[in-house]
């Protein structure tokens, strides 16, 4: 389970706001992150991630306390062993699609299993420049795959993937997810391709943007 009870000051164009997030999802559930752009979705899941700090709160995740403001508790992104899937991909440049799952997984079973799910076999040893974007899209996922976290944090990860690709791929990862009994939390501006799949959405709107003083 992920119990999240989280302040944080966003600095805006339009000035300061103060995003204030208090939900639980359970432990080996799908779940979608939406809410209008600029309201703190990638915040969110970067703020569980480790890697931007809340400004007051606690993030507990299978009983474990990842952050806590007033104990002092901080934990480093490495401990939290986060599958995170970027916008932007952020792949190597000069990595190989094998070399970015040996990175996080020397488990070659496990590597070839992934690269069967992304349709990634014949391009095992292609550099992410010899790739189509929905190629590049099913690497960084099956890259966040590889270390199979207990939290698999994705951010837009169908965006560039077309209806056909992004159906088939979803059915196996559903599987994969089952498999890992990953807690997935995923940021979507198309969460009607995911109904199927999901079992709770935190909308991040009005209610949880508040002005700050
Ligand atoms: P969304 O993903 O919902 O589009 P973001 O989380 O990217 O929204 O951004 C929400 C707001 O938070 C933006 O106004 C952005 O400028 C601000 N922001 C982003 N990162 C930080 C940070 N590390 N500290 C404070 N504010 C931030
Ligand atoms: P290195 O250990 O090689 O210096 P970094 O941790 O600095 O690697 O990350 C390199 C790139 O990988 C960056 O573009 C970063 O955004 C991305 N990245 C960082 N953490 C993760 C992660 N957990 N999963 C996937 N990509 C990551």
């Amino acid at each position: 389970m992920i119990v999240l009870d989280i302040e944080k000051k966003l600095k805006a164009y339009s000035g300061t706001e103060v995003l204030r997030i208090e939900k639980q999802f359970n432990a080996g559930s799908i779940n979608l992150i939406t809410g209008p752009s600029g309201a703190g979705k990638t915040t969110l899941l970067k703020m569980i991630a480790g890697v931007i700090k809340p400004d007051n709160g606690h993030i507990v995740v299978n009983e474990q306390t990842w952050f806590n403001a007033a104990e002092k508790i901080n934990i480093t992104p490495q401990q939290r062993r986060t599958g995170f899937v970027f916008q932007d991909y952020a792949l190597f440049p000069n990595m190989t699609v094998r070399q970015h799952l040996n990175y996080a997984t020397t488990n070659n079973d496990w590597i070839d299993q992934l690269l069967a799910i992304g349709k990634l076999n014949a391009f095992a040893n292609h550099k992410p420049n010899h790739l189509s974007g929905g190629q590049q899209q099913r690497l960084a996922i099956l890259r966040a795959l590889a270390i199979k976290p207990a939290v698999l944090l994705m951010d837009e990860p169908f965006s560039a993937l077309d209806v056909k690709t992004k159906t088939e791929l979803l059915a196996d990862l559903n599987n994969v997810f089952k498999e890992l009994a990953a807690t997935v939390l995923i940021v979507s501006h198309n969460p009607q391709e995911l109904k199927e799949i999901a079992s709770d959405e935190l909308i991040i709107g009005e209610d949880y943007i508040l002005p700050f003083h």
